[in-house]
């Protein structure tokens, strides 16, 4: 018989941060590897104080310290007597096969940016391409993932990592390209559902994966628990005000740009696509403009560019893109005879990464 070895390194008694080893048969992947906000929220405090290195998540126990799994782990930088810095000790050998990868958000993808080239991360596609996107817009150290290391795996394709035998599914999330796994391992089968939910708008999507695990017949499941259980008192009465589906939020904002002439504002994660779908086209129904920020803009426009991956995003000429104030720095920009501390909210030239390209684009 199989013996199968999961050990969780983030992801029990928190919201996301999963880091979950899954162990069979001298194969070892992780399920995962994402942000603990939890644990930094303890030792650190968002956007002032934040892990310089990973050191820092090694000393206050946010990251294991295993073997093989790190970039650069084993090496050092010496410094000769003139200051000429080197590098010394011997890199570590890998000793981690691969990375399920469930979706991308950054409690589940955040700290894959630490890890080592070598091994190799299983997505889908459209996660792969937000991960790509997100790397433009912001990413730090601990996040930006090397695009080679992203092997996508199209929906309900069959791969293998060493002795494992594996199969990724579409499931329904509120970011695009959510993936949910069955691992076969020997005589045992693990599901992985990563974060999964029945009332958006891709619930067909959520029960096939049911249906596959119900045929596959499942030893061990790992499910996402942040809404399982009986809700408390106070979350009875937040559920009483709450829409409980996709289409109710279609509804509810088909309601506010019926009853208002005046600027409505709409505040979602730049990551929830559906949302910015679904405001579009109430915008476009109501004769509305769609002022979008510079990420959201981004997102906007590059998932579907090469190739079309999310149909109804708003495209080019159907939005206006809303731009924080460039300072600009005379001694810089003091070729055009600029004063020192002025604010152009219209000057497109010398910004920066994503918005650099994004208006090079428009
Ligand atoms: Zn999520």
């Amino acid at each position: 018989m199989m013996a199968i070895n999961l050990t969780f390194y983030g992801g029990v008694g928190e919201i996301g941060g999963n880091k979950i080893l899954l162990e069979a048969d001298g194969t070892r992947i992780f399920l995962d590897f994402g942000t603990s906000f939890s644990s930094e929220d303890e030792y650190f405090e968002f956007p002032l104080l934040r892990p310089s290195c990973i050191e820092d998540l090694f000393k206050t126990g946010i990251l294991p310290k295993l073997q093989g799994l790190y970039k650069n782990a084993g090496l050092s930088v010496n410094y000769a007597s003139d200051g000429t810095p080197s590098l010394c000790g011997d890199e570590e050998v890998c000793s981690i096969d691969g990375i399920l990868l469930s979706h991308a958000h950054v409690d589940h993808y955040g700290y894959l940016g630490m890890l080592r080239p070598d091994i190799p991360i299983y997505l889908s596609p459209i996660s792969r391409k937000i991960i790509e996107l997100k790397n433009d817009i912001r990413e730090d150290w601990q996040t930006r993932v090397n695009l080679d290391t992203l092997c996508p795996v199209e929906k309900a394709k069959d791969f293998e990592i060493e002795s494992l035998k594996i199969t990724r599914y579409d499931v329904d999330h509120s970011v695009l390209g959510a993936s949910a796994f069955i691992i076969n391992a020997g005589d045992k089968t693990i599901a992985y559902t990563g974060d999964m939910r029945f009332h958006g708008n891709a619930v067909a999507d959520s029960e096939e994966f049911l249906s596959a695990c119900r045929s596959a017949g499942i030893d061990t499941l790992l499910c996402e628990g942040t809404r399982l259980g009986p809700p408390s008192e106070d979350e009875k009465e937040v559920e009483s005000h709450a829409l409980s589906s996709e289409s109710e939020v279609e509804q509810k904002c088909r309601d506010i740009f019926s009853n208002e002439d005046r600027l409505i504002i709409y505040d979602a994660s730049p990551a929830d696509m559906n949302r910015m779908r679904l405001i579009s086209k109430v915008a476009q129904d109501f004769g509305r403009t769609l002022v979008l920020d510079s990420k959201k803009a981004y997102l906007s426009l590059y998932m579907n560019y090469p190739d079309i991956l999310c149909p109804g995003l708003p495209a080019t000429g159907e939005f206006k893109i809303a731009l924080s104030r460039l300072k600009l720095n005379a001694s810089r920009y003091g070729k055009y005879g600029l004063p020192q501390d002025l604010y152009a909210e219209s000057y497109i030239d010398y910004r920066q990464a994503h918005e650099g390209k994004l208006l090079v684009a428009q």
